[in-house]
């Protein structure tokens, strides 16, 4: 049985490596385990993560992207790390339980050969934390003492005020990206986003998700879809009418673009007719580009969400069409 008061202590005293790369930001350790945590503590808050078991394949994309965009905060550029690094090496910590596949005795020399997520995921189905803690996680006073507890142990005056910030973009960001959902079942309007003082940051991952889960990661003019063990996609979520023109983040002012064909969009190579098939400019062939595979796009259906009520909508896309003369 485990009070608040144990994790409380146990979260303050993480075992982290110590080493010259690690500045006065970091109090000279390893960030990887608090950043985790408190990018765990937000997936709770979400309700992504709903039991003790923390999946490698269905929880870590989310989980990464949330403890990158920690990481970016107070790490410098230049040093990059995997999650799956801070996701196994939590096994030494009281509270967390790393889960071997099958008939796997994990020792810790297997342990400390984890560096990527698809050696994790070839050794581990997942992480589990003790049920006493995941029980007190589900209070948001509990996940903020705990919170406190970890960013005051690890991380200098000046590193706790940039992760409250991001802490405060990722919940702002979310809670636009349901705005998007709900406001997107709803007849057009021209901006919707002026409403609530979003911060940037938070309106660029809020329609970011919104558009890249809703077309599952595929790119609507293309089809590619590719996304790593990391998590990391091919696409984009990309404007059709642009944000700088209108300020308009309607799912159905969007569509994900992988990076080719999201350049070609914005410049005006491809478009999308009215009956949602990929328009190629004239221009895209003119001597000497060799515009490759883009020119057997030429008449092809778009990848559409499969919500019909989330398909680009056609106002938007005949704007595009006019600026750029495509027919
Ligand atoms: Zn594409």
């Amino acid at each position: 049985m485990g009070s608040l008061e144990v994790y409380i202590c146990q979260f303050a005293k993480l075992r982290r490596a110590p080493g010259s790369v690690w500045t006065a930001t970091t109090k000279n350790q390893a960030p990887h385990k608090p950043l985790l945590l408190i990018a765990l503590l937000d997936l709770i808050a979400r309700g992504v993560v709903t039991s003790p078991f923390i999946d490698v394949r269905e929880d870590l994309v989310e989980l990464n992207e949330l403890f990158t965009n920690y990481w970016r905060q107070v790490v410098p550029i230049r040093q990059t790390s995997s999650i799956a690094f801070p996701f196994s090496r939590l096994h030494n910590e009281p509270f967390w339980e790393l889960v071997p596949v099958e008939a796997l005795e994990l020792d810790r020399k297997t342990i400390n050969s984890i560096n990527t997520v698809n050696q994790l995921r070839q050794v581990a189905i997942g992480g589990r934390i003790d049920k006493d803690l995941y029980a007190l996680l589900q209070e948001e006073e509990n996940r903020a003492v705990l919170r406190q507890a970890l960013l005051e142990s690890c991380f200098s005056d000046d590193a706790i005020k940039v992760l409250n910030e991001q802490a405060i973009i990722h919940a702002e960001a979310f809670s636009y990206n349901l705005d998007l959902l709900s406001k997107a079942h709803q007849p057009l309007v021209k901006e919707i986003n002026a409403l609530n003082n979003y911060r940037p940051a938070s309106r660029n991952q809020g329609f970011r998700r919104a558009v890249v889960i809703t077309y599952d990661h595929r790119c609507a003019l293309c089809g590619v879809r590719i996304v790593t063990a990391e998590g990391h996609t091919v696409v984009d979520a990309a404007h059709i009418v642009p944000w700088s023109k209108t300020q308009n983040d309607d799912i159905r002012n969007g569509m994900a673009l992988c990076k080719l064909c999201h350049w070609a969009f914005d410049e005006g190579m491809l478009g999308v007719s009215d009956s949602y098939a990929v328009i190629t400019s004239s221009q895209i062939g003119v001597s000497p580009n060799a515009p490759g595979s883009l020119l057997t796009l030429s008449g092809r259906s778009i990848i559409t969400p499969a919500d019909q009520v989330l398909w680009p909508a056609q106002e938007y896309l005949h704007w595009h069409r006019r600026k750029y003369r495509l027919s």
